[in-house]
């Protein structure tokens, strides 16, 4: 069955946009998913096609306008989540997108301005997600990340060589140091132990970088990883280290 995307924009030129090359790009053509970008232009009523309005109470920008949003959201009321990107949502997770990916598809409406008025989002009960804490000048490089991550977790479009098993956040530690050839680069060596042939003591040393670099990275990644180990919910972390 195939994935279906919904985007409501401004842009919708900027749809499939990298999405329609690689992995995204070929799995598109194969109908894995599909997607359609509407214009929320479009649903706009007056002559000079009016989506934004000035902020009551004052202040600097334009905030879109609740009405022409639910309009253009109407359409699209087929039990898909329906998200907003916002710099005030909740960070996105592999575990919401792996989530996302098992589901039918995902309805994803990309802000511009100052954002969107209130009252929609609420009567809409729109999920609010954002990708970081940074501010872009729209949410459609938001929804491009969103749906990359949810892609390339559908079936059949990451070869096996690429298994999302075993990567970063699968068991809450960073993926391990990468090498390939040259075995000898500008004098730099890599890590005997990987030359050596054995795969267990490859996969623990491994893990003790995952680990290392977890710790040193991410706290709050670690501090998870350790929970879990200790109450014994680790069973992917103990089995697997992550890897790419
Ligand atoms: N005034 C807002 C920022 C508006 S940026 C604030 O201070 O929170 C314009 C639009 O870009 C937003 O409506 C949202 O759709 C999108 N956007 C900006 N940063 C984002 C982020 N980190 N994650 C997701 N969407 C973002």
């Amino acid at each position: 069955m195939t994935w279906r995307a919904s985007v409501l924009t401004l842009f919708p030129a900027m749809f499939p946009g990298p999405l329609g090359t690689s992995l995204a790009g070929r799995a598109l053509e194969r109908a894995v998913w599909s997607l359609e970008a509407r214009d929320i232009r479009s649903f706009a009523t007056d002559r000079h096609r009016t989506v934004d309005d000035t902020p009551f109470g004052g202040g600097a920008g334009m905030v879109m306008r609740p009405d022409i949003i639910d309009a253009a959201l109407a359409g699209f009321d087929d039990g898909r989540p329906m998200i907003y990107l916002t710099p005030r949502g909740r960070p996105l997770s592999q575990q919401r997108v792996r989530a996302l990916a098992a589901g039918p598809g995902a309805v994803l409406l990309c802000g511009r301005y100052e954002g969107i008025d209130e009252r929609v989002i609420a009567a809409r009960r729109l999920e609010e997600v954002s990708i970081g804490d940074y501010i872009l000048s729209g949410g459609e490089p938001a929804a491009l990340v969103l749906l990359d991550a949810c892609i390339r977790l559908l079936p059949g479009v990451m070869g096996a060589a690429e298994s999302a098993d075993e990567e970063s956040f699968a068991s809450f530690l960073l993926e391990y140091p990468h090498y390939t050839r040259p075995a000898d680069w500008q004098g730099h060596a890599v890590p005997d132990v990987l030359l050596s042939g054995h795969h267990g003591a490859v996969a623990a040393w491994r893990r003790a970088e995952a680990e290392r670099i977890t710790r040193d990275r991410r706290p709050d990644l670690w501090s998870a990883y350790q929970a879990h180990h200790t109450t014994g919910q680790a069973g992917a972390a103990a089995a697997a280290p992550a890897a790419p």
